[in-house]
């Protein structure tokens, strides 16, 4: 199947989900994940109407972005782990990060930011299983760490992001994670976003709300080996 064909599959299929959830799918962005994928996927998605595109690492978004250069409306998010040290790198290629998961990496983001820079999106990644080495933070130390954003004066929080645990019903998971939607909601009511569903569990994502999903392989096809 071709490329144009996945994405309008999965374009129909967001549609679905979104009004079987009595939802406006015009509500919803639909991120590419493009990662471990050439600069030239990037090239071919944006040719075809995509404006949001994701990226795992670092150094692969900020190579793939001066590849790709300005492009009207293109917006690259980061859904990986963020390091402190890679902070300036990320700032400088993407529109949102959807990582930030301590105080330290919202400091960073922070300090990376420049006077005249627009504020950067960032959204507070949240652990939704029980091992402790996953990333995101722990549902308990969720709204400590969405007041302490809500204070970095050149980040503008927007809202939470998960990835469903693999041992549990993605629907049961992404209930827990509109909870914690609410809680960040709390501290700051512009916070709306919920970044949620993958290629398996995109439209039980839809059910719970997700305003902005991270699909990869269901529309790039399968990702090419990477070390
Ligand atoms: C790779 C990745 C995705 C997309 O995964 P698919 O299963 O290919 O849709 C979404 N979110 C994150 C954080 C990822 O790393």
């Amino acid at each position: 199947m071709e490329l144009e064909d996945r994405l309008a599959g999965v374009d129909a299929r967001i549609a679905d989900a979104a009004r079987a959830a009595g939802r406006d799918p015009q509500e919803i962005t639909r991120i590419v994940v493009t990662k471990f994928h050439p600069a030239r996927l990037v090239e071919d998605l944006y040719r075809l109407g995509v404006r949001d595109v994701g990226e795992n690492r670092q150094q692969e978004l900020s190579e793939k972005s001066l590849t790709i250069g300005d492009r009207e409306g293109l917006r690259w998010h980061f859904i990986g782990q963020a390091q402190t040290n890679k902070a300036k790198a990320i700032r400088a290629a993407a529109a949102a990060v959807h990582s930030v998961d301590r105080p330290k990496i919202a400091d960073a983001l922070d300090a990376a930011g420049g006077s005249d820079d627009p504020p950067l999106d960032v959204l507070l990644q949240v652990n939704l299983t029980a091992d402790p080495g996953r990333g995101g933070v722990a549902e308990r130390e969720l709204e400590g760490l969405a007041t302490h954003v809500a204070g970095c004066r050149t980040l503008r929080m927007r809202g939470v992001m998960a990835v469903a645990p693999l041992d549990e019903d993605p629907a049961a998971a992404f209930e827990r994670l509109a909870a914690c939607a609410a809680v960040v909601r709390s501290v700051d009511p512009a916070a709306t976003w919920i970044s949620a569903g993958m290629t398996a569990d995109f439209p039980q994502a839809i059910a719970a709300g997700a305003t902005h999903l991270r699909i990869g392989s269901a529309i790039t096809g399968q990702r090419p080996p990477h070390g």
